[in-house]
């Protein structure tokens, strides 16, 4: 069925006399906590059958006592292993954990994808395949393989980005063929009031004071960069099937216009809502209704606001054009791209990478590899690994 492009009446997936069984994967991260605070505020609409952690065995043994899933699981062997011990319950790890503990059961209506990196691809890849409703929050599966994912879409809204930007867009769209641009807006990240120069030789614990969103290191380190609106722009390019040169970035230093929609006749409609993930996962998780939330924040108009809207400068921020540039030419080349970068985001925090090299250093990676065509699935972790071993050969001779 394609992409995700329509906002016509979708069939009505919850309503208060209906409860939708969700697994969540990677419900002891950032965006997991937040999903689990959306059940906590919806018991009767939600109701998860599944969880997996990543290695946070205390966070899972909590959730557990608190929401009794029939089923758990952690990503990480010894994880499992000491909850296991502890929970004196049987607990998935590995593969089993990401694809057995819900595809083995009819119990499941929906998966909520939160984890990071490259591993939410095979869930979301498997999940869509087999005709589960998918949400996600991780990118990087679409950036990695988002041909195969979207390929295997078989009706409406069955695939919902968990990610600010699409929620906003996709909430704005009206037909296709309706559609001038897209508009994804980028905070600019911790260093965006930095001189350039200075920004250059940022230490990891300036790059991780985020200016709007509390999130992970890796996808603070990759706004500052503005990697992480580039693997955004390959995500809407998969999600809403529009040309590149109609997918736009705009920094938006206030945060609150997430995404915007500009039409043929010039008109413009965005979503504004205070940064709060809370937000797009119910407003996602229960489209297209609305549902009060007291715990959600609104925007205080109490104080003056002022929106700002600036177009990125591509030499400032190299690693957006080479997102645009992977997005284009598709092949191996996304795949090396997302591994670069997160092997150059570790290199970074760990203190053995400068800020202002982590471009230079994905470019080095990046352009090492000719490129080639995936055909399978399968020949994504073949190129995940063969960009490791070339980033680690780099970072041995920086
Ligand atoms: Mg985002």
């Amino acid at each position: 069925m394609g992409e995700v492009f329509c906002k016509e009446e979708s069939e009505r997936f919850c309503s208060s006399d209906i409860q939708m069984k969700i697994a969540v994967l990677g419900a002891t991260g950032s965006v997991g906590i937040a999903v689990m605070d959306i059940v906590r505020a919806f018991p009767n609409l939600l109701q998860p059958v599944v969880l997996v952690g990543g290695s946070n065995v205390e966070l899972m043994q909590k959730l557990f006592i608190e929401f009794k899933p029939k089923r758990v699981g952690m990503l990480f062997e010894s994880a499992a292993e000491k909850l296991e011990k502890n929970l004196h319950v049987n607990v998935y790890s590995g593969e089993g954990a990401l694809i057995d503990i819900w595809r083995n059961y009819d119990d499941v209506d929906a998966i909520v994808v939160c984890l990071s990196g490259i591993s939410g691809f095979k869930p979301i890849y498997e999940a869509v395949k087999f005709g589960k409703r998918v949400f996600f929050s991780t990118k990087e599966a679409l950036v990695v393989g988002g041909d195969f994912i979207i390929n295997e879409i078989k009706f409406k809204n069955q695939l919902m980005p968990l990610d600010s930007e699409h929620w906003a867009i996709f909430s704005c769209l009206g037909l296709k063929n309706e559609v001038r641009r897209i508009f994804l807006t980028a905070s600019g990240g911790a260093l965006r009031d930095y001189p350039y120069e200075s920004r250059k030789v940022a230490s990891p614990s300036d790059v991780l004071k985020h200016p709007v969103w509390s999130m992970g290191k890796k996808i603070t380190v990759d706004s500052a960069t503005l990697m992480n609106k580039g693997f955004e722009v390959i995500e809407a390019y998969h999600l809403f099937g529009l040309p590149l040169e109609n997918i736009k970035v705009l920094v938006h230093k206030e945060g609150y216009v997430h995404g915007m929609v500009e039409f043929l006749d010039g008109s413009i409609k965005a979503l504004l809502f205070y940064p709060d993930m809370r937000l797009v996962i119910q407003e996602a998780l229960f489209y297209p209704m609305i549902l009060e939330n007291p715990a959600l924040p609104g925007i205080s108009f109490g104080n003056k606001i002022s929106l700002s809207f600036e177009e990125p400068d591509f030499e400032e921020y190299p690693c957006l054009g080479y997102a645009y540039y992977v997005a284009k030419v598709g092949g191996n080349l996304p795949v090396i791209l997302n591994a670069a970068d997160e092997v150059a985001v570790s290199l970074f925090l760990s203190g053995k990478l400068g800020f202002g090299d982590i471009p230079k250093f994905i470019r080095k990676v990046l352009f090492h590899f000719p490129v080639e065509e995936v055909n399978s699935p399968e020949g994504i972790y073949f190129w995940d690994k063969e960009a490791r071993k070339v980033a680690e050969e780099v970072s041995k001779n920086w």
